[in-house]
């Protein structure tokens, strides 16, 4: 494994509580209590979501076992913030683990839905169009219709962020 002083230095300076991070002495807490944790880790060749190994590897600067790893590796986490709540240490895990996914999107290396999604809110406005079926059943229950974002408000901010040139 190589270690990326640059990503490392990426990590540091992004976490608030950089003080907090280079405390963690891998008591494993944050993956004992992940419910990602508990249905994907095989304990007999421990692959699967292992939020522990993230910090770890974030921290020691190990940029390629995290972005060569299976993208289940990053994106496995659903931000439950569990992690955030049981770690002794106080460290904000999922702040770093957003941090994570950002890089692998910038690299190319986010799950094909990821890009997908981001498409979607780029040409609706909104992750999920509206469908004439939902409408209708809005319509049926009573509920107001849903306004329409302005798609050229979200267009402008994607791609004031530059992340449209991510979606071709
Ligand atoms: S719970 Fe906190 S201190 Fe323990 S391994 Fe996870 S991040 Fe490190
Ligand atoms: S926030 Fe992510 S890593 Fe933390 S417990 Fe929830 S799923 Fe696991």
């Amino acid at each position: 494994m190589v270690l990326d002083f640059e990503f490392r230095k990426q990590v540091m300076d992004h976490h608030i509580s950089s003080d907090l991070i280079k405390y963690c002495y891998q008591c494993s807490r944050c993956t004992d209590n992940c419910p990602v944790s508990a249905v994907s880790i095989d304990f007999y060749t421990t692959s699967g979501y292992n939020p522990r190994a993230n910090i770890l590897n974030a921290l020691l600067g190990y940029k390629d076992a995290i972005f060569s790893a299976d993208p289940l590796a990053i994106w496995g986490c659903t931000v439950c913030d569990t992690c955030d709540e049981v770690c002794p240490q106080n460290i904000e895990l999922t702040e770093i683990f957003t941090f994570l996914k950002n890089k692998s999107t910038e690299m190319g290396k986010a799950p094909e839905f990821i890009y997908g999604q981001a498409k979607a809110i780029f040409e609706n406005g909104k992750a999920i169009p509206s469908q004439p079926a939902i409408e209708r059943r809005r319509q049926q229950l009573g509920l107001p219709e849903i306004p329409s974002p302005d798609v050229n408000i979200v267009q402008s901010l994607i791609k004031n962020i530059g992340a449209d040139k991510k979606l071709k």
